[in-house]
């Protein structure tokens, strides 16, 4: 089966190989993999940002239809359309998986970083974690929602963002694009977008942003909102960059939420006076519990959230990758394997 796995020799690069997956194992099903969105996480894996991880295949925005499951399975049958997500299993008994926090599980196994991902022609998945795609959603589209979908339908959750309020959305990319649409159709606040990308910028104003900054033209972004809106009251961060992070703190009211969700490996800086006096948190959000997904894909299958996807071949992997880097990616690119077929 043909696959992209991490490169052991070039740092950064993907290669195409050919890969036997193992034996299903109790609680497992094989997975005909249909479509892969590109992260900005899967950049992150191959360059080594959350340590080395030669051999692997990445990809966890996959979605396929089931061929085989082990002879215990009873919650996928055959010819099931499910996801392969980043929360690939978590061990069911910890305080997180039992309180709905499951993806903060101690043992948690990430798809595409600690067990292999969805950029192969087939993928083996935890039964009972692979989530069901509702009839009616577009599978490429649905590949987004795997992970760039939910984290932002997640991370707006977690910012307690009220109908009619202001929220800042950093970042206008793969996440961002959705991260709008889940703001403005599901959460009905009006959606302030932030983006150093004029590109992405126009992207955002067609998905529903209302209002639109490019702190290179306007300067410090906080202060911008300040200015216009009197503040946004929460903030959510998918940009990759400590700028972003810093802007976003001062971009909100008193007693708001700024949810860290871009993952740059750097830190950010934290003024402990206006923290303190202006009570704001900062807390991060990891993409979303099966629960969460089933969620945001129903939205996605009722219309009210409508991916930006491009599909391209397997192939095109090394070079999409650049692209990402250079930031010249409108939405989301999706490998789509029927190229291979
Ligand atoms: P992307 O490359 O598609 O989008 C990033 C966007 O940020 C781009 O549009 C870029 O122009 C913009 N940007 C860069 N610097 C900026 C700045 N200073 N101000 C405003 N915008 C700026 O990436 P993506 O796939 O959307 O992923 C974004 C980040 O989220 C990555 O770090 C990824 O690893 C992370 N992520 C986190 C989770 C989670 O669960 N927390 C899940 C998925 C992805
Ligand atoms: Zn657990
Ligand atoms: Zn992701």
């Amino acid at each position: 089966m043909k696959a992209a796995v991490v490169s052991e020799t070039h740092v950064g690069k993907v290669e195409i190989k050919d890969v036997t997956l193992p034996k299903l194992q109790n609680g497992q099903a094989l997975v005909d993999v249909e479509y892969c969105g590109v992260c900005h996480t899967d950049l992150h894996v191959i360059k080594g940002d959350f340590g080395a991880v030669p051999g692997r295949i990445p990809g966890h925005e996959g979605i396929g239809i089931v061929r085989e499951i082990a002879d215990d399975v009873t919650s996928l049958k055959v010819g099931d359309r499910v996801s392969i997500a980043w929360f690939y299993e978590g061990c069911g008994t910890c305080e997180y998986c039992v309180t709905g926090r499951e993806t903060f599980c101690r043992e948690v196994k990430n798809a595409g970083f600690s067990v292999h991902g969805a950029m192969a022609e087939q993928c083996i998945v935890a039964a009972d974690y692979a989530v069901k795609v509702p009839e009616g959603l577009d599978p490429a589209e649905a590949s987004s929602i795997t992970c760039a979908g939910v984290t932002c339908y997640k991370a707006i959750k977690v910012s307690n963002i009220k109908p009619g309020q202001w929220i800042a959305i950093y970042g206008c990319g793969g996440l961002g694009n959705l991260a709008i649409q889940y703001a403005k159709n599901v959460f009905n606040a009006k959606v302030i977008a932030i983006d150093i990308n004029d590109d992405k910028l126009a992207l955002a104003k067609e998905v529903g942003a209302d209002l639109l900054c490019n702190p290179v033209t306007v300067g410090d972004s906080g202060k911008w909102i300040q200015e216009q809106v009197g503040g946004a009251h929460a903030a959510v961060v998918t940009a990759v960059s400590k700028t972003a992070f810093n802007e976003a703190v001062n971009c909100v009211r008193a007693a708001s939420k700024v949810v860290a969700v871009g993952l740059p490996p750097e830190t950010m800086d934290l003024e402990i006076v206006k923290t303190v006096l202006d009570g704001i948190e900062v807390v991060g959000s990891l993409v979303g519990t099966r629960k969460d997904l089933e969620e945001a894909f129903q939205f996605g299958a009722e219309g009210k959230v409508v991916p930006v996807v491009h599909t391209r071949p397997l192939e095109d992997i090394n070079q999409i990758f650049q692209e990402m880097e250079e930031g010249k990616i409108q939405g989301r690119m999706v490998l789509d394997m029927h190229y291979n077929k």
